[in-house]
């Protein structure tokens, strides 16, 4: 379906739950959420409900995210079920790997064709630090399980933070090396918990070129980074600039959170529920929702944050 801009929307981001074993700096506060209802969840059922509905009305590709979408009993359940309806042509995953060796297969046995695992650091202290106590092996056993699994592409999801990891680029790049998978640098994006974060933390993407002066462009892959290719390297290094250099005019997303409500913009508070609609009324929510998708994010930096009114952790990134 086309929005008001023009804009063919057939992406949808899910996050099928706000909970995570993890408590990021950026993305969620220390002490957790408090557990909303089971009743104000959206349930399995309701989910594939969304997505068949989703499916009519053009959308080919959902991510599963959250939260940690892998703290969810019924996460291979839910892949397989989505991948299983007519019109989706790839399920993919976001997750912060350390959940994800015994369900690497299962998973992709559901159906799941790509694979992001978030990755800030590959030093074991800051890595405890950023994620507030996570662990750096159990991180790159998911990273390792998720190469043997077979994914079609597995990628590593990198937020770039000044003073933090941006004397990590080389190293970061150049897994790409070493191992069959992308290494992609995201702008911090300043949500409403990531106070913390000053000014200095928001670096720009092209820092990482900065970094890396032998990298040359590498072709597109219709995503919304821009690629890059370091010599005799197995995959891409991708800039994701959200902050810097917004790629609103071409989004081709919507996402969907736990407690089932549509958000068309990842930085506006407007949102559409499903929570309890029969097949007609989802499919009239999700037209108004993708038609009133908004043009643009508005202003994003240290001082303008996001106006999503939800932290990362209940979008799903
Ligand atoms: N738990 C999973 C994970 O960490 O990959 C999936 C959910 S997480 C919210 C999805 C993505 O959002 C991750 O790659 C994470 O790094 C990114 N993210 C979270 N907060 C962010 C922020 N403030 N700025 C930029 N990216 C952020
Ligand atoms: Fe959890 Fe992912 Fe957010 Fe980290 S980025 S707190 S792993 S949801």
């Amino acid at each position: 379906m086309i929005d008001q801009y023009n804009r063919e929307i057939t992406y949808l981001r899910i996050s099928i739950t706000e909970l995570c074993n993890l408590r990021c700096r950026y993305c969620m506060p220390a002490d957790g959420v408090c557990k909303k209802r089971h009743e104000e969840m959206l349930t399995e059922d309701e989910l594939v409900r969304a997505v068949e509905t989703a499916a009519m009305l053009g959308i080919t590709k959902v991510r599963i995210t959250g939260g940690e979408p892998l703290v969810k009993k019924n996460a291979v359940s839910i892949c397989r079920r989505i991948a299983a309806v007519p019109g989706i042509r790839e399920v993919c995953l976001t997750t912060n790997g350390t959940l994800l060796p015994p369900l690497a297969v299962p998973l992709r046995e559901a159906g799941v064709r790509r694979v992001n695992i978030s990755l800030d650091t590959l030093d074991e202290r800051k890595y405890a630090d950023i994620t507030r106590g996570g662990s750096l092996k159990d991180a790159w056993s998911g990273i390792e399980a998720a190469l043997a699994a077979g994914f079609d592409r597995v990628k590593l999801n990198t937020v770039l933070i000044g003073g933090f990891n941006d004397d990590e680029i080389v190293p970061l790049a150049e897994l790409t090396k070493k191992y069959p998978l992308d290494v992609r640098f995201i702008e911090l994006m300043p949500m409403c918990d990531s106070r913390e974060f000053d000014e200095s933390a928001f670096i720009p993407y092209t820092r990482v070129l900065e970094a890396l002066p032998e990298a040359v462009p590498a072709a597109a892959d219709g995503g919304v980074a821009r690629l890059y290719r370091l010599p005799g390297a197995q995959g891409n290094v991708g800039l994701i600039s959200p902050v810097s250099d917004h790629f609103c005019a071409g989004c081709n997303r919507i996402r969907l959170t736990a407690d089932g409500k549509l958000k068309p913009c990842l930085h506006s508070c407007e949102e559409y529920s499903l929570k309890g609609l029969d097949d007609a009324g989802m499919k009239a929510r999700l037209e108004q929702a993708i038609w009133n998708k908004p043009l643009w994010h508005g202003e994003l930096d240290a001082s303008h944050r996001s106006r999503a009114g939800r932290n990362m952790n209940q979008i799903g990134g």
